[in-house]
Parts: C-alpha cells; sequence; structure tokens
C-alpha cells in the first residue's frame, strides 16, 4: 500500500463502537456472482481468469524446510504453480519470462500466520480483511488465519461466507477462517463445529477468550474428532488471573498495576493437556509465555499427547520490565535482545499501552524458556497475534486500555534477529516455524516448494537493516511496540498463486 492509501486508511473517523449498532449478518450466503471477478463469469472456464504468467526468481538461496533444501537455485512459477526448481528452472521458462535476480536473498515458502484479527465484521476502524492482508503482505506473508472474535462472532456459516466474500473481494494473500468454539466466544454453549467445518473454517477455538468449563471443552475436543479439525487455545483461567493487566512479579508492584500470574496460562495449558489426552484430539496452546507452559508441552509431547504450541515475537523478545519504560528495559532485560546496529536504542515511557498485551509480557527467565521452547520444536509455530486498535482507544490509562498490539509487518524480521542473528537456531528451523509447521497444523496444503506446488513465495534479505516507522505500515493501527527499532532481516517480495503481491 502506497504512502497515500494508508493516510486515507487512517483518516477514517474512529467508530469502534458503530459495531454495536450494526445489522448482524447471520442469514449471509455467498453470492458467487457479485464476488467473481467480473470476466469469469463472462468466460467461466476460459484461460482468461487463470494465471498464465510465469515468473524466474534467478540465484535465490531457496530454503525449503518440508524438503530439506538450502541451496541457490532458480525457482521458475508458471500458471500460478512452482513449475521448476534449479537447473531445470531457466530452460522450461517459456520465452519471454521475466526473471528477478534475488541473489543474496532468500526464496522460502510463502510465510503463514495462523493468528491474525482482521476485525471484520463489525470493527472496521481497527482494520479490515483488506488492510489487515496488505500488512500481512507487506511482511511477507501470504496466508493468515483469522480468529474468530469479531462483531458478531464467527460461530455461523453466514459469517464465514461473509468474509470469505470480503477476503476473495480484497484480500491481497489467502485469508483462512476460524470458527469459535462456543456460541458468542461466550463459553457457555457449543457452537455448530459441523456447519462451520462445512463453511471452511481450518480450526476452532474461542481466542481472546477461553472455555472455562472443562467439560464443555471436552465435548468440544470430542466433537471435533468427528471432523479432523484442530481447536486451538487462549490458554486463560479466569480466577487466577481476574482484573490482571500485566504479569504478576517484581514490575506489577513496583507499577501498581494488577497481576496476570503465570499459573492462569499454566492452569488452561495443563487441563489441555490431560484432556488432549482422554479423547485422542490435537489441542493447540496459542501464544505461550511462561517457562511452566513450555515444561508441561515439553513432557506431554515426549509421552505422545497430541498437543501443540505457538510463540509470538514480542514474547520472545520484551519482558514486563518494558512496562515500566525503555530506561528500566534497556540496562536489564533489553540487554539480552539481539540488536543490529549502532545507533540510539528507542526510548518510551512507563505505563505505554503498546507494551499491553493478552496474555501479557513476562520475566526475563519465561523469555529464555520460550526461545527454548521455540528451538526444540516443544512450540513449533510462530505467530503474531496481530490485535489492531484504534489509536484513542490505546491512549488511555495502562489499566483501561485494550490488550493487544499488531505484528504482521516485523514478524519476520524480529523473529530473524532474536532466533537466527541471536545464534540460537538454523535460518531453515526459523522458516519451518513459520511455514510447514503452521500448515501441519491446519492441514493446509502449502508451506513448501515442490514442484506442482501452489506458487505462495516469499523473497527476503535476512541481513538488511532496516528502521521499523509507523508512518510506512500498512495496517490501519499503530499500536506497535517495535517503531523505531533497528531491526535485521526484511521481506523484499511476496509472491500469491504466482503473482507479486507485495514488492
Ligand atoms: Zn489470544
Amino acid at each position: 500500500m502506497k504512502g497515500g492509501e494508508v493516510e486515507r486508511a487512517k483518516g477514517i473517523e474512529p467508530s469502534c463502537e458503530a459495531w454495536k449498532a450494526s445489522v448482524l449478518p447471520l442469514n449471509y450466503t455467498r453470492n458467487r456472482t457479485q464476488a467473481t471477478n467480473p470476466a469469469c463469469v463472462v468466460n467461466p472456464p476460459s484461460l482468461a481468469c487463470a494465471p498464465v504468467s510465469s515468473l524466474l526468481l534467478k540465484g535465490g538461496r531457496l530454503i525449503d524446510p518440508a524438503h530439506g533444501l538450502d541451496e541457490t537455485a532458480d525457482l521458475l512459477l508458471a500458471d500460478g504453480k512452482v513449475a521448476a526448481i534449479g537447473g531445470d528452472a531457466l530452460g522450461q521458462a517459456p520465452e519471454g519470462t521475466p526473471e528477478i535476480d534475488v541473489t543474496g536473498k532468500v526464496v522460502c515458502p510463502g510465510l503463514i500466520d495462523i493468528h491474525v484479527h482482521f476485525r471484520e465484521p463489525g470493527q472496521t476502524a481497527k482494520e479490515t480483511i483488506s488492510t489487515g492482508a496488505a500488512a500481512a503482505a507487506r511482511g511477507g506473508f501470504t496466508t493468515v488465519v483469522c480468529m474468530p472474535n469479531t462483531s458478531p462472532a464467527i460461530d455461523n456459516p453466514g459469517t464465514v461466507a461473509l468474509i470469505q466474500d470480503s477476503a476473495e473481494r480484497s484480500a491481497k494473500v489467502n485469508v483462512l477462517i476460524t470458527g469459535a468454539i462456543t456460541k458468542g466466544i461466550a463459553g457457555e454453549e457449543l457452537a455448530p463445529i459441523g456447519s462451520l467445518k462445512n463453511a471452511g473454517v481450518v480450526a476452532i477455538t474461542d481466542d481472546g477468550q477461553c472455555v472455562q468449563d472443562n467439560d464443555l471443552m471436552r465435548r468440544a475436543l470430542e466433537y471435533t474428532t468427528m471432523f479432523n479439525l484442530p481447536v486451538m487455545d487462549h490458554c486463560q483461567d479466569y480466577s487466577l488471573v481476574g482484573a490482571g493487566v500485566m504479569h504478576e512479579g517484581y514490575w506489577n508492584n513496583t507499577l501498581g498495576l494488577p497481576g496476570w500470574p503465570s499459573a492462569g496460562e499454566e492452569m488452561i495449558v495443563a487441563r489441555n493437556i490431560l484432556l488432549a489426552e482422554k479423547t485422542g484430539a490435537h489441542v493447540h496452546c496459542q501464544h505461550m509465555t511462561t517457562a511452566g507452559s513450555v515444561r508441561l508441552i515439553r513432557e506431554a509431547k515426549s509421552r505422545g499427547v497430541p498437543i501443540s504450541g505457538e510463540a509470538c515475537p514480542h514474547h520472545f523478545t520484551l519482558t514486563d520490565s518494558a512496562v515500566a519504560g525503555s530506561d528500566k528495559f534497556w540496562p536489564d532485560d533489553g540487554k539480552g535482545v539481539f540488536w543490529a546496529g549502532d545507533d540510539d536504542k528507542p526510548a518510551w515511557p512507563e505505563y505505554d499501552t503498546n507494551f499491553k498485551m493478552n496474555p501479557p509480557l513476562r520475566s526475563a527467565a519465561d523469555r529464555e524458556a520460550v526461545i527454548e521452547g521455540v528451538a526444540d520444536g516443544t512450540l513449533e509455530i510462530i505467530s503474531s497475534d496481530h490485535a489492531p486498535h484504534c489509536d484513542y482507544e490505546k491512549e488511555v490509562e495502562f489499566a483501561n486500555a485494550p490488550f493487544g498490539i499488531t505484528g504482521l509487518e516485523n514478524e519476520l524480521a524480529v523473529s530473524l534477529m532474536q532466533l537466527y542473528h541471536s545464534g540460537r537456531m538454523p535460518l531453515s528451523d526459523v522458516i519451518e516455524r513459520l511455514t510447514v509447521a503452521p500448515a501441519k497444523l491446519i492441514h493446509l496444503d502449502r508451506g513448501a516448494l515442490g514442484v506442482g506446488a501452489v506458487a505462495d513465495v516469499t523473497v527476503f534479505d535476512p541481513d538488511a537493516e532496516w528502521v521499523f516507522r509507523r508512518e510506512d505500515t500498512a495496517s490501519m493501527a499503530v499500536n506497535n511496540p517495535f517503531y523505531d527499532w533497528t531491526l535485521k532481516g526484511r521481506n523484499v517480495m511476496t509472491i500469491v498463486a504466482g503473482e507479486i503481491a507485495w514488492q
């Protein structure tokens, strides 16, 4: 998205409360004619609508963790598919195929983020599917998975269809959808999970909320085994967390803010392990933050329990001392952060609400455990938990601000810094956590680059240093703690089904 479009997007009157008056589109059904490219309606089976273009990426470092590939090789894309890799690519390229020199860059399967909030329907002053997808494309992501805590919640096929149509009309990348576990994400009654599966959801979750009733969670797991549908869970025990707004420890006491204890997450992780073991259903624990959670999942996996976990870049980079301000963070916990340049580190005040998210930033020991968990595969997926909010919502007292930060545009760089440039993980393993691992969880035929695969490709420069600026963002929201950071590693091209979605 160009600067002007960003400004226009941001110029929209913030009216996040407007959704309360919106009509609930519960009976929405897909209008295929409206949602499809008009050319395709006129000539349904013709080639006019198929991507007939080809593209040759020359001289890049091709990393495809699914095939154990890491070598300098050309990549030919044609008709929306991977047509040839390596020595065959140049010879097989049709005449006139555009060539792009990507020497020194990494060419990998299109990145996949299974945890984003695009706020449509209902809260489109924060983000829309169009702007969220533009941020994804800018960040190198070819596929994203939307969480169901929209207004209304994605707990019925009508809302799924509404989002599918909007994505088809306006999204630059693949937008997949999760359905709710319970009606209205209220935690009281199961949503129509079979109908949601038929409508096309790739998983179910009550993300933003957590099912507190253990028996209801058990029934949800038993039910989903009939559909081979993964269950994701935002792990938060309400009785333990109460009104907590940041990690319970030294800093919440110093700052006088209600604490969100580690046990509030670990209690539900333990519950999920027990229920996964009992039912045989796969449970995926979203955005893990504590050493105890990592330990529980590691132990359960060693026994073969169908459990998995994910980690977000902010949780393996920042700590709770960041809430006390940059002058507290940098001299202490900040020393553990990989830093690329010689330039001054950015400053922020205490109680900055861009450091408020759920689950919260934890201690340095927790951060270390999460990094170890990602490195050894206990937490096999990296996600952003991209959670846009309006400026005015975040510009209030810390305790009153909504939880959440955006993340799609800094996710790749921050992951590379903390996991690869820091020497903690090989580059191919970091890419694996962002491609084939999330694809496998949601049974998606993406995240690998074999011949014949859909040509979703990300090209990035792992060593490029750049300053992440809020004025450049493609998201409608700017609630992000990493602005003005010097980052190392930058997306240079996002290709979706053979077409360049961002460059
Ligand atoms: Zn969540």
